[in-house]
């Protein structure tokens, strides 16, 4: 059993998850590594309307296993359309994920490259009424997945990773008004759908996942800042926040569909 709450290290890591979370093990979990080959090619899904206001950004927090960037989702503002999806979603966060070295970091991975992190923009249903009741339906959330790759310096990025001296620690939170998250997104928004879970506990199986084929650039030296913010509280022996990623789960069955020829 975990000794005390779920993380990414060897006692309380992905492979010990399924002691308190059961679902762990169940029919549409993620990340999946993704096989462009076997990816059928649907022509009836639409183009991904994303529509997002800066002025719905609220802050950046450190919560001890990634830092996530929050927005006021009480109207529909900052929300995703078409894609693979029905309705209206919200966008309440974006977060990271990434590795220990630029050699791995990202949770999807195509025909098993890995990438070095990962960028997931949460959204939810809002047929549903918040958040928290969307999270747990089968189509409660759609999570947009961008990987990041090795080249240039990516200023936009830049801007939230100016931030982190402010959120070092777990627990720190600070203002970060009028970010637009769009200018994090790829040039071409080409992208993979398929029905999965968050990749953290709870696990709940309530994500439609789109994955852009396209990846964002980010330098060495800004995956280097990635890992200077810690899992651990201010006081606690400092633990630098590095492969908070969940490994690849089995498809066991699944289809995955592309956007793209
Ligand atoms: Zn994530």
């Amino acid at each position: 059993a975990m000794s005390h709450a779920w993380g990414y290290a060897a006692n309380n890591g992905p492979d010990k998850w399924c002691d308190n979370f059961p679902i762990a093990n169940g029919p549409r979990q993620s990340p999946i590594d993704i096989l462009p080959g076997a990816a059928s090619y649907d022509s009836g899904l639409k183009p991904l309307n994303l529509k997002y206001d800066p002025a719905t950004c609220l802050d950046i927090l450190n919560n001890g296993h990634s830092f996530q960037v929050s927005f006021s989702d009480d109207n529909d503002s900052s929300s995703l359309k078409d894609g693979p999806i029905s309705g209206t979603y919200r966008l309440k966060q974006f977060h990271f994920h990434w590795g220990a070295s630029d050699d791995k970091g990202s949770e999807h991975t195509v025909a098993g490259t890995k990438y070095p992190a990962e960028l997931h923009l949460v959204h939810w249903n809002t047929k549903y009424a918040s958040f928290g009741e969307a999270a747990s339906q089968p189509d409660g959330l759609a999570v947009v997945g961008v990987f990041l790759k090795i080249g240039d310096t990516n200023a936009n990025l830049q801007k939230v990773l100016d931030m982190f001296g402010a959120i070092k620690c777990k627990g720190k939170q600070t203002t970060f008004p009028n970010f637009d998250p769009a200018t994090l997104l790829p040039g071409c928004l080409d992208y993979w759908t398929y029905d999965g879970s968050l990749t953290t506990p709870p696990l709940l199986e309530s994500v439609t996942w789109i994955v852009c084929k396209e990846p964002i650039s980010v330098s060495s030296e800004q995956m280097g800042k990635f890992r200077s913010l810690l899992f651990s509280a201010e006081g606690e022996s400092e633990c630098c926040m590095m492969d908070n990623y969940r490994p690849p789960q089995p498809l066991k069955g699944r289809a995955v569909r592309a956007s793209f020829q």
